[in-house]
């Protein structure tokens, strides 16, 4: 099988699982216990803390609370400071975060704000600073958008968001950017997302990282785990082989960055142009490639595709309810509905061979054919 859906998941990575497995087999105590052996592990979960932290940020500046999920960390970001007045986001966000923005239109305590996108799928950034005023208590930017690949230029987006006005507490999501693009963020970003198993970790693993003076309260409550910020012991084991998977992504980033390019140009090359059309720019993540074939439906494709030995994405929501079969974020960047109907979304990892990329467009070119002479 031919694996292209790695922007939903990835495989998780061996070597780590080797260096964490003592985590389970060993040391599977308590890290909160005030025993030596739960002392040891707490002075494990620094280490991992200093691992996840020191690749993106400074760690003077920054913290990070660890979670179950990116989706966790979402929702705590927003529920946490998006208390009063009005919160502004972007229409490309992950439902991690556009779920919580409908839930406070729910509440209506904030004004959910919600800035359109430009065709290459990044945020408009001059409407985004048109929607900021004095009441904005919030605002989420997503940093790499999970269906088209668009890359968000977080830092900057933050010091201009923060010179209109300096008390709003900046978040973005980075699940997508975290150990695949290289970048650092700068003290005006206040909070960001991050989740294990995008990056060869676990499923149920995630962090929020936060600068260290911001006062967070507890989304998950009890027994005050994460210095009372997020309760639940520990996940020992899939944090370890969070940091260990984090830092063999990080020790070659830069060399798989451009290899993966590599490899979605020559997939994009040898696809048939009489069938797709290709909606990620190149400036977009290179593990993302969404393409569209005009008139055809993806979902369709992805099934004959599945049956041939490749297994691909869709960008839309899968549903035969017109209100959501078609992505949101396509549509978002001003794409017709056919072109977001015809939506795959091909996604790789470092692991992703050049065999995998000539046998997948042998199979995207004959399925994409056959369903074209189908309907005719
Ligand atoms: N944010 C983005 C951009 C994502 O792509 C995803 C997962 O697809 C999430 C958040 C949710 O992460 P998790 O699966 O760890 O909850």
């Amino acid at each position: 099988m031919i694996y292209l859906d790695n922007a939903a998941t990835t495989k998780p990575c061996i070597d780590a699982f080797r260096r964490a497995e003592r985590f389970i087999t060993e040391q599977f105590h308590n890290p909160s216990a005030l025993y030596d052996e739960g002392r040891q592990l707490q002075s494990e979960l620094k280490k991992a803390r200093s691992v996840l932290l020191s690749k993106v940020a400074d760690e003077t500046w920054f913290e990070c609370i660890f979670t179950s999920c990116g989706t966790e960390a979402d929702n705590h970001a927003v529920f946490s400071f998006a208390k009063r007045g009005n919160a502004v986001t972007t229409a490309g966000e992950h439902s991690a975060i556009s779920a919580c923005f409908h839930e406070l239109k729910n509440k209506g305590n904030v004004e959910p704000r919600i800035t359109p996108l430009l065709a290459d799928g990044r945020v408009d950034v001059e409407k985004l600073l048109s929607l900021i005023d004095d009441k904005t208590t919030f605002v989420s930017v997503m940093h790499v958008n999970n269906e088209i690949g668009a890359i968000n230029d977080i830092n900057a987006i933050a010091r201009r968001v923060k010179a209109k006005n300096p008390r709003v507490i900046f978040h973005s999501d980075g699940v997508q950017a975290y150990g695949k693009i290289p970048y650092r963020l700068s003290k005006d970003v206040d909070l960001y997302s991050i989740s294990a198993h995008k990056i060869g970790g676990l499923k149920g693993v995630g962090a929020l990282i936060k600068r260290k003076s911001l006062v967070i309260s507890p989304l998950v409550m009890g027994g005050g785990q994460e210095s009372g910020r997020r309760s639940g012991t520990e996940n020992t084991f899939g944090i370890m082989h969070f940091a260990y998977s984090a830092e063999k992504k990080f020790s070659c980033l830069k060399e798989d960055f451009e290899r993966v390019r590599g490899m979605r140009e020559t997939l994009w090359n040898g696809l048939d142009k009489d069938v797709y059309v290709r909606l990620s720019t190149e400036d977009g993540t290179p593990y993302i490639l969404l393409v569209s074939a005009k008139g055809l439906r993806g979902e369709v494709l992805l099934h004959m595709a599945n049956d041939k030995g490749l297994i691909v994405g869709t960008g839309s929501a899968c549903s035969s309810n017109a209100k959501t079969r078609y992505s949101k974020v396509v549509l978002a960047c001003g794409f017709d509905e056919k072109t977001a109907d015809g939506v795959l979304r091909l996604s790789f990892s470092p692991e992703t061979t050049k065999n995998d990329i000539q046998g997948a467009i042998t199979i995207l070119n004959e399925v994409g054919r056959e369903l074209a002479r189908r309907m005719k």
